[in-house]
């Protein structure tokens, strides 16, 4: 496996990501989903399995985010799982995009902009292009998920 640079896990943030990376929230896997991804980054050998189930309004309900690899994509599976719970699909996909838009260090119009949470923590890896793609790989696997999601709605319309 490829040498890859260590992010500094030290500080407030830093604290935050060994929390979530050493007790990972939504680990159980649910019985049954409307939604369900698998995706994996060879690069470093990480795997996030992603399972959602919404409720008749199209709220999410219940998450379960299970990841292996490094600190950096265990800590976000674990904090995007949380973030997502009570969000519509469309608020999901806002978070995406406000988190995505930080990892590139976009500053957000604050009014609009959905609360990232614990997941703030994770712009100590913006220095890291390499390490950027561990914390991306369950957000990929949310649209993914939303997409192919929709694709089946739109089918049985
Ligand atoms: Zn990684």
């Amino acid at each position: 496996m490829p040498q890859l640079p260590d992010v500094p896990l030290h500080g407030l943030y830093g604290e935050s990501i060994m929390d979530h990376f050493r007790s990972p929230r939504h680990r159980s896997a649910l019985a049954s989903s409307d939604i369900e991804t698998e995706e994996f980054n060879p690069f470093c050998g990480d795997r996030v399995i992603l399972q959602i189930k919404l409720d008749d309004a199209g709220r999410i309900t219940q998450v379960s985010s299970r990841s292996e690899g490094c600190s950096i994509i265990q800590a976000t599976a674990s904090m995007m799982a949380e973030a997502l719970l009570g969000k519509s699909l469309a608020q999901a996909a806002a978070l995406d995009h406000a988190f995505r838009a930080m990892m590139r260090g976009e500053s957000l119009e604050q009014e609009s902009a959905p609360e990232l949470g614990d997941l703030v923590a994770m712009q100590v890896v913006r220095e890291y292009p390499v390490r950027i793609k561990c914390a991306l790989l369950p957000w990929l696997a949310l649209e993914v998920g939303m997409e192919s999601h929709q694709l089946g709605q739109a089918e049985r319309d």
